[in-house]
């Protein structure tokens, strides 16, 4: 085992897992929501509102730090934690997925993905040593292993191709990793000893390419696994079994992070079916558009019918933003454009969601997790408030 990552499983509900992993930079309780602080910066928000709502660790995306300012200049600062003043867990992407998403003119070859960077154009190669040096750098509690996002719909013969070489990828990356803890690997300092690395599970909406992806990334040994590639835009029951099927093939002994989901009601959903880990930028992306997640379902602040509205987002919320304003002035603020309102309704979305996992956890120690979905799922659909 690593020094300074551990997980433990704690209890057990069904399919729900409680648990919690140790990292150089702290504990985190599981099933656990990680925001997203894409440019070492969760949008709209200051670490203390973080820890407010209750975030015990936030994801890095290692395609923007790399760009801007660079994984250098924050390896010389201490590294992430201590650039950015968050001294508790953190966990980068590969850059990968922004390569795919962002990135102009990107190429994959077997050696790795090479693009023009968004920012200016200049040409960069991210390699599988390449995405594992930069967060070694970086220094982050939990690197991701590179991986080719596949883009959907595929056909099975590009999934099965794409599976096949984020497997090679995978092991790539994995050896990379033992190299520089082995400090056989020149020019990259160590920026945290402990930082764990996760393997990641592909082959799209395939269950059978998926069975051979788990199989050949735990046999590669990580320290623990996400499933990547869903949530794409494949129908939300295809997506939940596929995350069903896929967990059971991971060892129970290590954590499971399914990435990039999702809705409130998929995180529910994806408890149950033995998920411990997930990041997403919905709550934070739509805070800034104006929608709310509440205990009733969703809300558009920018909607006539709040205009002189006195009542709190969420009455069940116990946030700041609901504590002091009216979904009145939560619309004006929107509307007049002012800052504060991206900055209130981030901190109300992720005060729900972190607190939504919070009650998850409590379910799943007192046994009573079913009892919670299905309250959650009523409620969430109730509200039709706004489309
Ligand atoms: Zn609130």
């Amino acid at each position: 085992m690593l020094d300074g990552f551990s997980f433990a499983l704690l209890g057990r509900d069904g399919g729900a897992r409680l648990g919690e992993f140790r990292t150089p930079h702290g504990v985190v309780q599981t099933p656990a929501f990680m925001p997203v602080g894409t440019q070492g910066s969760v949008k709209a928000m200051r670490h203390r509102d973080l820890e407010e709502a209750g975030a015990q660790i936030v994801l890095g995306n290692t395609y923007h730090l790399y760009l801007r300012p660079g994984d250098q200049l924050i390896a010389r600062r201490g590294g992430l934690h201590r650039f950015i003043g968050w001294p508790h867990p953190i966990l980068t992407d590969s850059g990968g997925y922004q390569v795919f998403s962002l990135a102009e003119r990107r190429k994959i070859v077997e050696d790795g993905a090479e693009f023009r960077s968004h920012l200016d154009g200049s040409l960069h190669l991210l390699t599988p040593e390449g995405a594992v040096d930069i967060q070694a750098r970086l220094g982050s509690d939990i690197a991701m292993a590179l991986d080719e996002c596949l883009a959907y719909p595929a056909t099975r013969d590009v999934a099965a191709y794409s599976m096949e070489r984020s497997v090679r990828w995978g092991g790539r990356c994995r050896k990379r990793l033992i190299a520089i803890r082995a400090g056989d690997a020149v020019g990259v300092g160590i920026t945290n000893p402990g930082q764990a690395q996760f393997g990641i599970v592909q082959g799209g909406v395939f269950q059978d390419l998926r069975d051979q992806s788990a199989a050949a990334t735990t046999e590669i040994g990580f320290e623990g696994y996400a499933i990547g590639g869903l949530s794409v835009g494949e129908p939300i029951d295809v997506m939940y079994g596929i995350v069903a099927e896929t967990a059971r093939r991971l060892p129970p002994t290590e954590p499971r992070y399914l990435m990039g989901a999702g809705t409130p009601e998929d995180l529910v959903e994806c408890v149950a079916r033995g998920i411990d880990m997930f990041d997403c930028v919905l709550p934070t992306r739509n805070a800034r558009n104006g929608q709310l997640f509440t205990s009733e379902g969703r809300l558009n602040i920018k909607n006539a019918r709040y205009a002189e509205d006195d009542g709190p987002v969420d009455p069940a919320c116990r946030c700041y933003t609901c504590r002091t304003h009216s979904r009145a002035y939560l619309r004006h603020l929107y509307l007049a454009g002012e800052m504060t309102a991206g900055a209130l309704n981030t901190l109300h979305n992720l005060s729900f969601y972190l607190d939504t996992m919070r009650r998850i956890r409590e379910a799943i120690s007192f046994r009573t997790f079913d009892k919670f979905r299905q309250e959650f799922l009523r409620s969430a659909s109730r509200l039709s408030l706004d489309s």
